[in-house]
């Protein structure tokens, strides 16, 4: 996995460049929420749910099936979300995590056509350096993974976010 942070800064910056109207702001922390919420089972492995088990890292919680399932909960409770461009926000969000995650080198691929395919996929070009488990940033390993994600996640997102802003506040 790439980072917590850099997980919910995806939704966060896609919020900022698409302006509080469209996303006001309780919006873009739910979506910053779900684009997290997939990782949350590495405590699988806790329980002896390694990478095997479709319910362990990886597994069911990163599959589309699982963002859209989690989206439609979220809705179903939260009549903020029920809009169709509110609904699209938060699938996005959490599907913005299965995309980072098949963007890294290491660990495991997704289970992301679960439950029609328990295929692991990663993408072809994998840039993003893997995070240790535990967040652990200050070791070696991790300083690398902080260095990876700066230079392909950040700095892309807030460059893409501030061009939009600009374009707006020009516009206005
Ligand atoms: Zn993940």
């Amino acid at each position: 996995m790439p980072t917590v942070f850099s997980h919910a800064l995806l939704p966060l910056a896609a919020a900022a460049a698409l302006g509080r109207k469209r996303v006001p702001v309780p919006l873009a922390v739910a979506g910053a929420a779900l684009a997290v919420l997939p990782d949350l089972d590495v405590i699988g492995f806790r329980f002896g749910l390694g990478y095997a088990s479709a319910w362990g890292h990886r597994g069911v919680s990163h599959s589309l099936a699982f963002a859209l399932v989690a989206s439609a909960l979220v809705a179903l409770v939260w009549a903020r979300a029920r809009s169709p461009r509110a609904f699209l926000f938060l699938f996005a969000s959490m599907a913005s995590h299965v995309l980072l995650d098949m963007l890294t080198d290491g660990g495991q691929g997704v289970m992301l056509l679960w439950p029609v395919d328990g295929t692991r996929w990663f993408l072809p070009w994998q840039p993003i350096r893997v995070s240790p488990i535990g967040l652990r940033f200050f070791t070696e390993r991790g300083l690398e993974t902080v260095r990876s994600e700066l230079l392909l996640i950040w700095l892309p997102s807030l460059v893409v976010a501030g061009t939009m802003i600009a374009a707006r506040r020009k516009r206005a």
